[in-house]
């Protein structure tokens, strides 16, 4: 079996590397650089805590996987499993927290529930108003440099193809699958796996699928290091979104933040997120509800990335519903970093075996009729 796959952010590098590894020839294509997409833009955040429930089963594969990736890669890419709370500070968000706590436990995700005593004798920097929190403690971050690399690199390794800088001029089926002519050179196909990201749409619009796909981008900062005294990644349960940040302090000692700010416009040519200067002192007043100590702290920079959020804030992953050979798993709403790996290995077992032992079925591209 031979397969193309269309971009090469962290879904197009995960499927490429566990494809290679069920034995398929992979061939894949990046208009631009490896990771360079939404996934380098990312927090890094690697929580379940609050995804839509239907999708706690993909988290969870994908959990599994992130703590294998040392193994399975070859280096660190800096998972760690470091726990992550999110503060309440008012009844309604802990109303929430309770709410999702009970909904989420019978698909396998446990919640613990802290006090304000335990927040503050585990975690003294955090929250001093907070009135409650959640945690989670096997979930955490991952660097978004490393990641998608990694896989191409370890995918290349087991005999893909990986072509970067790659303008795609036409994709055609053909008798025996997929032609996709491109600035270097044409390559063909029985199947195709689309995994590009925010532009996901277009392709399944060549294909007859519309996607209703907005495309935005979060905006994200980071501090001068400190001193590392942050372990776990920290977030917020709340109701309005002008408290709704969060933020983590990586192991050089800087705090990366985002949240409390609205998504910044982006055009998909040339797919370039701009972060808002407007922005920040909103996200910063936001972050020191969750750690006083920021407001003396300085910010060094400020970014966006490119992101395609589908109406019903849950991607688009499977089969195409209208041509054979053809795969999609695209539009991850903002929230695709922590199921990177296990959206790589789910589409590799769908693709070479017809079946997924997780269900995908509400991730379907004919769900919108
Ligand atoms: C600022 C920001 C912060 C985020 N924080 C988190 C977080 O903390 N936790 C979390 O879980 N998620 C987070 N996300 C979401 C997560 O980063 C994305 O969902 C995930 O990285 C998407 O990966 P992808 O491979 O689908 O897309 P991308 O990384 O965008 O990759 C798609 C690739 O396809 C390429 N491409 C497009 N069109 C073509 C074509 N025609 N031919 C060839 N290549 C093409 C693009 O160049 C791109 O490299 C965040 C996103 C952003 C933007």
């Amino acid at each position: 079996m031979d397969v193309i796959v269309l971009g090469g952010g962290l879904m197009g590098t995960a499927s490429a590397y566990f494809l290679s590894g069920r034995g398929v020839r992979v061939t894949l294509i990046e208009r631009n650089r490896i990771g360079t997409g939404a996934t380098v833009a990312s927090f890094g955040n690697i929580r379940r805590t609050g995804r839509h429930l239907s999708q706690l089963p993909l988290a969870h594969r994908s959990l599994r996987l992130w703590g294998e990736t040392e193994n399975m890669l070859g280096r660190d890419v800096e998972f760690r499993a470091t726990g992550h709370i999110r503060l309440i500070f008012d009844e309604g968000g802990l109303t929430d927290m309770r709410t999702y706590a009970k909904a989420a436990r019978p698909w396998g995700l446990e919640l613990q529930e802290l006090g304000p005593r335990e927040i503050h004798a585990r975690f003294p920097r955090l929250g001093p108003e907070a009135i409650a929190a959640s945690f989670s403690p096997q979930d955490g971050s991952g660097n978004p440099r490393l990641i998608a690399p990694a896989f191409a690199e370890t995918a290349r390794k087991l005999g893909a193809a990986i072509v970067e800088d790659a303008r795609v001029e036409q994709i055609v089926r053909t008798d025996s699958g997929f032609l996709v002519a491109t600035s270097k050179g044409r390559f063909a196909a029985e199947c195709l796996l689309n995994t590009a990201g925010a532009w996901g749409a277009r392709i399944a619009a060549q294909f007859g699928e519309e996607v209703p796909l907005d495309v935005r981008g979060p905006q994200m900062g980071v501090t001068e290091p400190l001193p590392h005294r942050i372990l776990p990644v920290v977030g917020i349960w709340t109701r309005d979104k002008d408290h709704g940040a969060y933020l983590r302090q990586v192991e050089r000692g800087n705090i990366v933040f985002g949240g409390a700010a609205e998504r910044v416009q982006v055009d998909l040519e040339p797919g370039h997120a701009t972060a808002d200067p407007t922005h920040l002192s909103l996200q910063l007043r936001a972050v020191a509800r969750l750690v006083p100590a920021i407001a003396r702290v300085a910010v060094i920079r400020t970014w966006s990335g490119c992101e395609g959020y589908v109406r019903d804030m849950l991607p688009v992953m499977g089969r195409s519903a209208t041509t054979p050979g053809l795969f999609h798993a695209f539009g991850f709403c903002g929230h695709g970093f922590q199921l990177g790996p296990g959206v790589g290995d789910a589409m590799a077992e769908l693709m070479t075996t017809g079946r997924c032992e997780t269900s995908l079925d509400d991730f379907r591209i004919d769900r919108f009729g």
